[in-house]
């Protein structure tokens, strides 16, 4: 009896696992020619300063809307794009747009000179050509390299630490900004933080969810955000979700806050018509 149900199970899992894999199959095929058919778009998610809450910001999301799947999530297509190679393709493409649609955000109310944000995956920076790929994205967008971020992953700098070092010496000069995304869930964390050469973090958003909940998280976070200013680097925090968790955040000094809370991601144009409507009500 046992051994039946151990078989059927066994068979069960075998038949799971083989459509698991057709699907992402099927995933990567589809995505191959999805950018040129139109269905992946960038959205925006507006970045805050915490201090006098003024929209400094935003970070490109990639959204894939297909005919058939309807929306598939980017944790799903992004890491299908990621272990097929296709990120090497796409990767550029985002950058390019984003540089592009960035160049013709207004100012702030303020005055300033909204930055964007483009997240870069492992592969990018293993076996791209990033360095060349942001100088170009830059020259032909006409965008100033101080208002484009690079967001990379703790794991994957830290993982390679040699590589780590000279890359990012050479993105630096370049002048673009780079942060570490997700900080705080590879393990390696504060104490690396010394040896790369970042100018920014972002707190993991499963730190900031618990904030209120979990002392521990409190105090990770409250370190995180010592330790970073005490190196000049800057704190982002993100999935803020409650106005609670942004209150914890900017008594403890966090410096850049981004969450459904403070604005979903938008499309570029609403983003514009979000950073005129703030110039309008401040005037
Ligand atoms: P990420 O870089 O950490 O991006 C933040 C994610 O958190 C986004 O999910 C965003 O929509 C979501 N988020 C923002 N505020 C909140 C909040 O208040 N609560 C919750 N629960 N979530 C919030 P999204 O757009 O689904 O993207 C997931 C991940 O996919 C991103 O994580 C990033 O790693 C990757 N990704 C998205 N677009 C790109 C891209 O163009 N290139 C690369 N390489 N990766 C991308
Ligand atoms: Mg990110
Ligand atoms: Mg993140
Ligand atoms: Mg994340």
């Amino acid at each position: 009896q046992a051994k039946m149900a151990g078989k059927n199970c066994f068979r069960y899992y075998n038949r799971a696992m083989d459509h698991a894999v057709e699907r992402r199959l099927h995933l990567e095929q589809e995505l191959r020619g999805a950018w040129d058919r139109g269905e992946l778009r960038l959205v925006y998610q507006p970045i805050f300063r915490t201090r006098d809450r003024m929209l400094v910001g935003a970070e490109v999301l990639l959204r894939w809307q297909h005919p058939v799947l309807g929306a598939i999530p980017p944790t799903v297509f992004i890491d299908v794009a990621e272990q097929s190679g296709l990120i090497q393709q796409l990767g550029p493409k985002v950058l390019d747009a984003a540089c592009h649609q960035a160049r013709q955000w207004p100012r702030n109310a303020s005055g300033e000179e909204l930055f964007v944000s483009v997240n870069i995956s492992p592969r990018q920076l293993r076996n791209g050509d990033l360095i060349g790929e942001v100088g170009r994205c830059l020259r032909s967008s006409g965008l100033a390299a101080s208002r484009l971020h690079l967001e990379l992953t703790e794991t994957a700098v830290i993982g390679d630490e040699m590589l780590a070092a000279s890359l990012l010496e050479k993105l630096h000069r370049t002048g673009v900004k780079v942060w570490l995304d997700d900080f705080g869930t590879g393990f390696s964390g504060l104490s690396h933080l010394r040896q790369v050469p970042v100018d920014g973090v972002k707190i993991d958003r499963s730190f900031v969810a618990d904030l209120q909940r979990d002392p521990d998280d409190l105090a990770l976070t409250t370190a995180i955000i010592a330790m970073a200013h005490a190196l000049g680097i800057t704190v982002v925090a993100e999935g803020i979700e409650q106005q609670g968790q942004f209150d914890l955040l900017e008594q403890r000094g966090c410096d850049l806050a981004q969450g459904y809370w403070l604005s979903r991601p938008l499309e570029t144009d609403d983003l514009v018509r979000l950073i005129d409507a703030t110039v309008i009500e401040s005037c």
